[in-house]
């Protein structure tokens, strides 16, 4: 099992974000078996925040792979489902900052105000710190509102064949490709980019 340890190293920075996305991720695994070496578990992910890195690392579930499935919708979800069976876990986060005291407020106000100072950026990282260590120890139940079931698996990842851009000359993949004057071009060329 990976370690908070790989998932910073992997996203560059320790944050709470990353911190929800590895509670997620480790939960998700342990309710569902073993991590994706290939595409046996789908990730749908419905942000595209620091927390996303973690389920990478984690599960197994990448975006190169197309097992990773971004949806924009700005929430706190994510779902996971095996590979044939649809048997999956939708775990929404539910989880509250404790609320700041007086002083955590004034110096944010003052870190947001450009005021970078050793007092402030002190205040500012130890309330990062102490967030990310409540929600490494939080309970589960406390941090995630979890249901179960047969879930609809969405399309395997295929591989198409790929054309040449008449005005580029690049590869592009198939479904991608888009007809100009006749002539079957990639998108930037057929936006008129390149
Ligand atoms: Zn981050
Ligand atoms: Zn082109």
């Amino acid at each position: 099992m990976k370690k908070f340890e790989d998932v910073i190293e992997f996203h560059g920075h320790s944050c709470p974000g990353l911190a929800i996305g590895y509670r997620v991720s480790i939960f998700a695994l342990k309710e569902l078996g073993e991590r994706a070496s290939d595409e046996e578990l789908v990730a749908i992910v419905e942000n595209n925040s620091c927390a996303v890195d973690a389920v990478q690392v984690v599960t197994g579930c990448t975006f190169g792979k197309g097992n990773l499935i971004f949806k924009d919708y700005g929430k706190q979800v994510y779902t996971f489902i095996k590979r044939p069976s649809g048997d999956g876990i939708r775990i929404s986060v539910d989880w509250k900052s404790p609320e700041e005291t007086d002083e955590e407020k004034r110096m944010w106000d003052r870190y947001m105000k450009g005021d970078h100072s050793e007092e402030v950026l002190r205040t500012v990282h130890d309330r990062k710190a102490k967030k990310i260590n409540l929600i490494l120890n939080a309970k589960d139940e406390e941090l995630l509102k979890v249901t179960k079931g047969k879930m609809d698996l969405p399309e395997e990842a295929k591989i198409y064949p790929s054309l040449s851009c008449a005005i580029c000359g690049e590869k592009v993949m198939e479904p991608r490709a888009r007809v100009k004057d006749g002539k079957i071009v990639c998108i930037p060329c057929f936006e008129g980019e390149n």
